[in-house]
């Protein structure tokens, strides 16, 4: 039986808006909205979504760089939203972070070897004087020669830096890595790299990963689970075969859609979805989707969609539409 390793329930993440003369809070941002999902050990889980679904609040919000409105985080069982902020900085050691732009996440006056050095330090996981043998093992483990831990970040390439960014995450042998659009700044090829990259050290350290994207196609290639938000909302989630090659809501599939197929034989039509993604603050009442679903009835407008399946779906795939079982069945058509 699978491990739970991270288990969401009903995470918010709620923006206060200041104005008026006094400053006082006006109204919120509601960027995450009441999101729960677990993770297994030695697995990765994708989150995608369009900018501004929740999907990096998310990830900030479970190691409380931001601090989450309400909800539960649990790690190995741990209520991590109990934790003091002491508590809470040591217990980062097992959950790590790798941003989009790592060269902004590292000092850039600081050589690869202090970066390195300072993280083992303040987790104090490795002995001071196994600390250079284990710079040499780290830097070589991410694919790049010891003798570059003594230059300095911008005397990198992207990949190479992003290289850095997880040799830093590695360096406190953490158990879980959220990975926040981690290779979305790199060209396609270095993208594959670095993806490859993470693949095998997940199987050398049994790393478990929370991997956030806007990119299908990567996340296609690296995922076992998907979950897909919209407007601070988890609209489907299910293994990754399921999702793509059944997706059931309407806005999974338009996503879906987008993603270029290589094969000119195969008709993949792009489904366009109408209008912009409305505002956090004031999201629409119902399903949230409505204002830009082809499918959306009265109904929709009004009753908020729970996630469920329906019997041909495969277990562990839920969706939150009132309607997947006729769009499925071809008995609704879009408008
Ligand atoms: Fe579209 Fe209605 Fe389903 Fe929402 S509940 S996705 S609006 S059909």
């Amino acid at each position: 039986m699978q491990k739970e390793l991270l288990k969401v329930e009903d995470l918010r993440q709620h923006f206060p808006i200041k104005g008026g003369w006094l400053g006082r809070t006006v109204n919120h941002v509601k960027a995450v909205d009441g999101v729960s999902f677990t993770v297994y050990e030695g697995e990765t889980v994708s989150i995608v979504g369009e900018s501004g679904c929740g999907k990096s609040t998310t990830g900030r919000a479970i190691l409380r760089l931001d601090e989450p409105t309400s909800g539960e985080v649990h790690f190995e069982g741990e209520d991590l939203l109990a934790l003091s902020k002491a508590q809470m900085r040591k217990k980062r050691k097992d959950l790590q972070i790798i941003f989009q732009d790592p060269y902004a996440s590292i000092n850039p006056r600081q050589t690869v070897r202090q970066v390195l050095e300072e993280a083992m330090a303040i987790q104090n996981v490795v002995p001071r004087e196994q600390r250079a043998e284990r710079i040499r093992e780290l830097m070589e483990t991410v694919g790049l020669g010891a003798h570059q831990a003594d230059r300095f970040p911008h005397e990198f390439s992207g990949g190479q830096r992003q290289r850095i960014g997880i040799a830093r995450a590695l360096s406190v042998n953490p158990k879980l890595i959220i990975c926040d659009e981690a290779v979305s700044a790199l060209d396609v090829s270095i993208q594959a790299q670095v993806i490859n990259l993470l693949k095998k050290l997940q199987r050398e350290f049994q790393l478990t990963y929370l991997f956030i994207s806007h990119d299908l196609g990567v996340v296609r290639h690296i995922s076992d689970r998907v979950i897909v938000m919209y407007l601070g909302r988890i609209v489907e989630i299910g293994d990754k075969k399921s999702v793509f090659d059944n997706a059931q809501h309407p806005y999974t599939k338009a996503l879906l859609s987008a993603i270029p197929v290589p094969d000119p034989e195969k008709n993949n039509e792009r489904i366009l979805l109408k209008g912009d993604v409305p505002s956090p603050i004031n999201p629409p009442e119902g399903c949230r989707f409505h204002t830009r679903c082809p499918f959306a009835t009265d109904k929709c407008r009004t009753e908020t969609p729970e996630l469920r399946a329906e019997d041909y779906m495969k277990e562990g795939h839920l969706a939150a539409c009132h309607y997947m079982k006729e769009i499925e069945a071809g008995e609704m058509q879009p408008q």
